[in-house]
């Protein structure tokens, strides 16, 4: 890694390549937190975490024609949503985020578009400023292809031992998620159902920089990841396990109920269901609740006898379920609609293709 966003390729496009890393060099300048000790411009960077904190460290690719497309995701979206990953997960273990570390493959015709190029950069920084996690280095490269890729490694920091875990529920347990859920599978819809531009189109220019803050409108180009709520449940001892929601309910229920071995039973009257699904047929609304994925909520169980707040940090909390006891050739995930108990099998979304 080169910490001081430095160019492995020097191509005809390194001019526009390193105009780039300078001017990610001095935006990321801006965000300070007291973990880093030394940011870009060395071979490392240098962090101390909090003095009785052990470290937490998470990975995530965005790829492009994977995780997102030029044609429906406007570039600032791009930016915020893989640093938005990396945060969820960060906020699922109740950390506190300390860096970011972002490294970028360009095709060469982008590296000229420093227009989008900085509307990425702004997507990702305004997230980044927003939770006080300064960008502390990366590495840019020519990318071989025409595709954009982003690898964001996030660095948080816990309480030594206290790291809230998907491996600690208990039978007994009621099941609590934050927000609400199949916004971002409704909001990707109709995305898609837009007319598709040709391939190699250049990017969706129609959403303006001020929409950032309409978030809540926009949970699929914009989510927003808990890390207050994480960070409070871990605080205030509140929750026995957690996992962020990035696959869907059904699959990350299935992920928590497999590494903690217990079971878990689902109330589909109590799933809170985003705004953008009310005008989904009934079916569609329940699937892109259950499977949708991509809301970066979290989902969290609780000792019945720990009262869980209305809201934390002001997202709503709703309790949508219970952690079972596993038994032998029964479904370990089901879910009781009108008074009728269904198997629920874990059908998170399959990445955009
Ligand atoms: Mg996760």
């Amino acid at each position: 890694m080169l910490n001081a966003v430095s160019s492995t390729h020097k191509t005809e496009a390194a001019t526009g390549e390193l105009a780039l890393i300078e001017r990610i060099r001095l935006r990321a300048a801006a965000g300070k937190n007291s973990a880093v000790r030394l940011g870009i411009g060395d071979d490392c960077a240098i962090l101390r975490p909090p003095p009785g904190h052990e470290l937490l460290v998470t990975t995530d690719f965005s790829l492009e024609g994977r995780h997102f497309r030029r044609d429906t995701h406007p570039p600032a979206s791009i930016g915020h949503r893989a640093l938005a990953r990396g945060l969820s997960d960060i906020a699922a273990m109740g950390g506190k985020p300390l860096a970011a570390f972002l490294s970028l493959a360009i095709p060469r015709a982008l590296a000229a578009d420093t227009p989008a190029l900085d509307s990425f950069l702004d997507g990702l920084l305004a997230l980044a400023t927003q939770h006080g996690v300064p960008l502390a280095g990366g590495d840019t490269s020519e990318a071989p292809d025409d595709r954009l890729l982003a690898d964001i490694v996030l660095l948080g920091a816990a309480p030594s031992g206290r790291a809230l875990r998907r491996s600690t529920a208990h039978p007994g347990d009621l099941l609590y998620v934050t927000g609400s859920l199949g916004g971002s599978a409704a909001e990707l819809q109709t995305l898609l159902s837009q007319p598709t531009p040709n391939p190699g189109a250049p990017f969706m220019r129609s959403h303006l920089a001020h929409e950032w803050a309409a978030t809540e409108s926009h949970p699929h180009l914009y989510p927003q990841p808990r890390i207050a709520v994480g960070h409070a449940l871990l605080r205030r001892r509140l929750a026995t396990a957690c996992i962020d929601l990035s696959d869907g309910l059904s699959t990350d229920l299935n992920h928590l109920c497999e590494a903690s071995h217990v079971a878990a039973e689902l109330d589909a009257a109590q799933l809170p269901a985003h705004p953008l699904t009310a005008n989904m047929s009934k079916a569609a609304q329940i699937a892109a609740i259950l499977h949708g994925g991509e809301d970066y909520e979290l989902l969290f169980t609780a000792a019945p006898a720990t009262r869980i707040p209305r809201s934390i940090a002001n997202v709503p909390i709703t309790c949508i379920g219970r952690i079972l006891k596993p038994r032998k050739k029964q479904p370990t995930m089901t879910i009781l609609a009108d008074d009728t108990r269904f198997t629920l099998e874990p059908q998170g979304w399959e990445h955009l293709r």
